[in-house]
């Protein structure tokens, strides 16, 4: 199924405002037209659970900016980029295991159950995606998820999607 990550980030950003309000975070969008075809609900959690972690482990008065577009080579990707804590070098393989939290009493205070990540690793992985995290501490955080190149069927002038099926192909 086709999802509008624009419309994706819109969202999720509208979901997470009040969270963002209590923290004196400001979010900022900067869609660029992109779509992937992929399963929404995961998609959604990957975006979702980005975003939250960049508000919680922000700074007060800092800044989360959701991004969206492709690439020079045509892939989609999702970006959210935080002006948080950061994450120490050492530290940026293990947050993307199950329960793996920095720093447990700090973390403690900020809620949460170490799963996030976990989940956005596995609907990367799921659509194929790479993850990329930079990261300084005390400065922020930037983590962008890369989708392969989408291939559409060529329809033509004013034709109607041609749905591939196996059954008839
Ligand atoms: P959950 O997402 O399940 O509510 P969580 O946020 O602790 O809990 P993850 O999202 O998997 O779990 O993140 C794992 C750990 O990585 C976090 O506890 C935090 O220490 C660190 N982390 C994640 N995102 C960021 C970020 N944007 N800036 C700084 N540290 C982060
Ligand atoms: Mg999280």
């Amino acid at each position: 199924e086709p999802v509008d990550l624009p419309r994706m980030l819109d969202s999720v950003m509208q979901r997470l405002e009040q969270v963002a309000k209590k923290g004196e975070v400001t979010i900022v969008c900067d869609p660029h037209p992109s779509m992937v075809v992929g399963v929404p609900r995961l998609l959604d959690e990957l975006a979702y659970n980005l975003a939250s972690n960049a508000i919680r482990y922000n700074l007060p008065g800092g800044k989360v900016t959701l991004a969206c577009g492709m690439d020079e080579a045509k892939r989609p990707y999702i970006q959210v980029i935080d002006t948080g804590i950061g994450i120490a070098p050492e530290e940026q393989d293990k947050v993307f295991e199950r329960f793996y939290r920095v720093d447990k009493s700090r973390s403690k205070a900020r809620g949460g159950t170490g799963l996030g990540l976990a989940i956005v690793k596995h609907a990367a992985s799921f659509h194929g995606a790479n993850i990329d995290l930079a990261s300084e501490l005390g400065q922020g955080t930037c983590i962008t998820v890369t989708f392969p190149v989408q291939v559409w069927p060529d329809m033509g002038e004013g034709a109607s999607p041609v749905v591939l099926d196996a059954t008839t192909a």
